[in-house]
């Protein structure tokens, strides 16, 4: 098979940034080379100063397909993918129907997603009250880790877990080996607190805020690293928002245990001040805290504490967002941004003096191997998938509309001005995004162990 090079004076490899050229023979990065040493005759594909970063990677999106492919569904979600950057997308075990809590769910969902994708996948599965003994037969299936919830996960479909019923499931979740990823918080500080604000004026974000508080993050944390000091298994906060739990996850990294951290790109940007009245838009569990809050944030994925950043794409027809009544309390919580995010986390890391690489390996290498994909997906380098992103760091758009392409355009962040746009998206060697086209045949397949 014949070699191609893709050339930058920006190529984001992990040794760090610098002029190369690619080589990709099928599939395949076959190296890293200076451009000076291609041979003749090799077929050049050169991007100038726009930056080559490896194909993001999204451990935490909400597909809903199938039972739900009215909301996003597999060529929506993949389809705006591309556009962002985005090479692999694990997809999570609700909101979908049937919830990915046995085989049989697994294997509806590989029907759904048969020939509909643009970009790779794979799938969690669920914990819930009950289905321990699907565990393990999931883990065999192909699920790449566990999604539990501690609170009501707002969906019917999904049940959360109270501490008992997470103990029953754990034995099992060492077993495997997989990551169990934890929605966290718990519902009593959560429950408390709504009952206190019965008289409020749910049409201000301050109250929706109010309503979930971080000491329900922080006694969910705390619940969780005592499970795994005791069980032993692999743990990862998702969405981590209030930075107050820094402090007791950097400790517990510090002992050893192994546990992870996520945040999303809209705690990182978004503060509570900002958010409108009526701004249902913004509506996500838990909630975009206050501006020092974001700054404390920023700060862990400094020191490393967070790991990594996932989108949480968690889209819902504009009907469920009651964007005209307005009132926060009942409405669907949840942001879509699988299209932007890379360019929102430029935006903001670049002003705050990180990287290309910082966001490679947030965006990237972390989450692969959060996903245990790791070994083909995440970096440049010999050997993996020839999967990338051409970035032009330094240009600047207006988010519109026709840029989201996911099933239904709506967004938190419409009108923004945004730093960095994604020119060309690579998938195992196929162009999949281009300049606001998609030319590829749905050629993603799911990433099997
Ligand atoms: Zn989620």
């Amino acid at each position: 098979m014949s070699l191609r090079a893709f050339l930058s004076s920006r190529v984001v490899t992990p040794d760090g940034v610098r002029p190369a050229a690619v080589l990709v023979e099928g599939e395949q990065i076959r190296g890293v080379v200076s451009a000076d040493r291609l041979s003749a005759g090799t077929q050049t594909h050169d991007f100038g100063d726009a930056a080559i970063l490896p194909g993001l990677v999204d451990s935490h999106v909400h597909i809903n397909d199938p039972g739900r492919a009215d909301w996003e569904g597999f060529e929506t979600a993949t389809r705006s993918a591309a556009a962002g950057g985005y090479t692999v997308l694990v997809d999570m075990p609700l909101n979908c129907l049937p919830a990915t809590t046995d085989v049989g769910a697994l294997t509806a969902k590989r029907a759904a997603a048969l020939d509909r994708c643009r970009v790779d996948w794979m799938a969690w599965g669920g914990v819930v009250a009950g289905n321990q003994s699907e565990i393990e037969p999931l883990a065999a299936a192909g699920v790449v880790g566990f999604k539990c919830f501690l609170v009501h996960p707002g969906i019917d479909g999904f049940t959360m877990v109270t501490e008992q019923e997470l103990r029953s499931a754990l034995p099992a979740i060492a077993r495997t080996g997989l990551p169990l990823l934890a929605h966290a918080e718990l519902p009593d500080p959560i429950d408390l607190a709504t009952e206190n604000l019965r008289d409020s004026d749910w049409t201000d974000y301050e109250t929706y805020l109010q309503s979930r508080p971080e000491e329900a993050e922080l006694s969910a944390i705390r619940m969780l690293l005592s499970l795994c000091r005791e069980y032993k298994f692999r743990l990862h906060i998702v969405h981590l928002s209030a930075s107050a739990a820094l402090p007791e996850l950097r400790r517990a990294r510090s002992e050893g245990l192994a546990v992870s951290v996520e945040t999303c790109p809209h705690y990182l940007h978004f503060s509570a001040d900002e958010i409108p009245k009526r701004g249902t838009i913004f509506k996500c569990a838990p909630p975009i805290r206050g501006r020092e809050n974001r700054e404390r944030l920023w700060e862990g994925l400094r020191d490393g504490t967070i790991d990594l950043v996932a989108t949480d794409h968690s889209p819902c027809p504009p009907e469920m967002k009651r964007l005209a009544e307005g009132t926060f309390r009942n409405v669907w919580g949840g942001i879509a941004s699988l299209s932007m995010a890379l360019s929102v986390m430029h935006t903001e890391a670049s002003k705050r003096g990180f990287s290309l690489n910082d966001i490679a390996h947030w965006m990237a290498e972390a989450p692969a191997k959060l996903a245990g994909c790791d070994a083909r997906k995440g970096r440049i380098a010999s050997g993996y998938d020839a999967d990338f992103v051409v970035f032009e760091p330094e240009s600047e758009f207006v988010v519109r509309e026709e840029r989201l392409h996911y099933r239904h355009p709506i967004s938190a962040y419409l009108g923004e001005t945004l730093c960095g746009v994604v020119k060309a998206t690579y998938l195992r060697g196929a162009v999949v995004y281009q300049g606001g086209e998609f030319p590829s045949e749905a050629v993603g397949q799911e990433y099997r162990r």
